[in-house]
């Protein structure tokens, strides 16, 4: 847990960090890195952005200007303790930092000449299985099976992920709903479909056996957040009592949380949000600590956004990455060219990029749109 991600040995020459700024373009935040004649970019998860971006400008950015980009963990960690920034920690805070990371990452992807996988680890997959996900909930069984199909149709999707009960809590017509999509979505993608449900932490512990059982009956692979995500006993307990993995970690913010999570075998698959979760080292090591107690680390990815290429990075690099990814689909992106990547799913597949850092170019004509954010 406590050792190094960044290869730092790819820098011989100091990344020197001179300025970082928040941009808008109609509803998209950047946060962008200059330095040394380069610059890098992120999405900054732009719908927290639009709320939180006063951390990110009084709390996050400050810590990191003026300072050399190679020692990006060591100024991550004194940026979590400086202000007591420790006492901010939750979603705008981390957030913030996630942003703040992948842009100095992009900057040292540049620098290295190097895509961000390699900078974290080493990159064994240029292809990354991807899923797709339903969010929605209370519409009646038939349409939500309408609607997965669709999704998993635009791009020959080989995995899907729908949500069961009401969120945080459940009711009759939830549970009516639950027991028939579990059957129906087996029945009508057939044996080869991989089918992940995400109940938001709807359930109790009964009930959670209950729907858990009915989801091994029907062969799906995960079971995620089956009781409210800090119910860490009763989750143990569903999690023992059942075969179908536990998948958890979307709301957890705490490294030690994860530890704790993985020791005790709380749940059998973690899932840091690249972005709630502070970004990709601190994510990469939750990875690390799956990986020595032999479990998967299939990161949460939330805001859509650029969020697809974090995922793709990530997983490109990390061995226990799980078979799929989230993939939200590109409808209304950051407008992005790659050379190296179509940047769509093609027959459930994403594939990573190759070029410096994200490896993407932001639309030049978009960036000139941007407004720098000012305090
Ligand atoms: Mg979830």
């Amino acid at each position: 847990m406590e050792g190094p991600v960044l290869k730092t040995e790819l820098f011989p020459n100091p990344a020197p960090i001179d300025s970082i700024d928040l941009l808008k373009a109609g509803r998209h935040y950047l946060v962008r890195v200059r330095g040394g004649g380069l610059t890098g970019y992120s999405e900054a998860h732009s719908s927290v952005m639009s709320v939180a971006y006063p951390i990110l400008l009084k709390r996050v950015i400050p810590n990191f200007v003026k300072k050399d980009a190679r020692q990006l963990e060591r100024i991550f960690g004194e940026a979590y303790v400086a202000q007591s920034n420790y006492k901010w920690q939750g979603l705008p805070f981390w957030v913030s930092m996630a942003a703040v990371e992948i842009a100095i990452l992009d900057l040292l992807g540049q620098a290295a000449k190097k895509p961000l996988g390699e900078l974290l680890g080493t990159v064994t997959k240029r292809e990354i299985g991807v899923y797709r996900a339903s969010g929605n909930r209370g519409n009646a069984p038939e349409a939500e099976i309408d609607y997965l199909k669709k999704i998993a149709a635009e791009d020959g999707a080989a995995a899907i992920k729908y949500r069961l009960g009401a969120r945080m809590r459940y009711n009759d017509a939830s549970t009516r709903r639950d027991l028939a999509l579990i059957e129906l979505t087996r029945k009508t993608f057939g044996e080869k479909m991989t089918i992940y449900a995400d109940a938001n932490g709807s359930y109790d512990v009964p009930m959670a056996l209950r729907i858990g059982r009915a989801m091994e009956a029907t062969n799906h692979r995960f079971f995620e957040e089956p009781a409210p995500f800090d119910y860490y006993d009763e989750t143990r307990e569903i999690a023992a009592a059942l075969k179908i993995p536990i998948a958890l970690g979307e709301e957890e913010m705490s490294l030690r949380g994860f530890r704790r999570i993985i020791e005790h075998r709380i749940a059998d698959i973690v899932q840091p949000d690249l972005m709630y979760f502070g970004g990709m080292i601190r994510s990469i090591k939750v990875a690390r600590m799956a990986a020595a107690a032999g479990m998967e680390c299939t990161p949460h990815m939330s805001g859509g956004g650029l969020g697809y290429l974090y995922v793709a990075h990530f997983a490109s690099c990390v061995p226990n990455a799980g078979p799929h990814q989230e993939y939200k689909g590109m409808d209304g992106t950051l407008p992005v060219e790659c050379a190296t990547a179509p940047l769509k799913s093609v027959n459930g597949k994403l594939t990573v990029p190759t070029g410096p850092g994200l490896g993407v170019t932001i639309d030049p004509d978009f960036l000139k749109r941007a407004e720098v954010v000012r305090g």
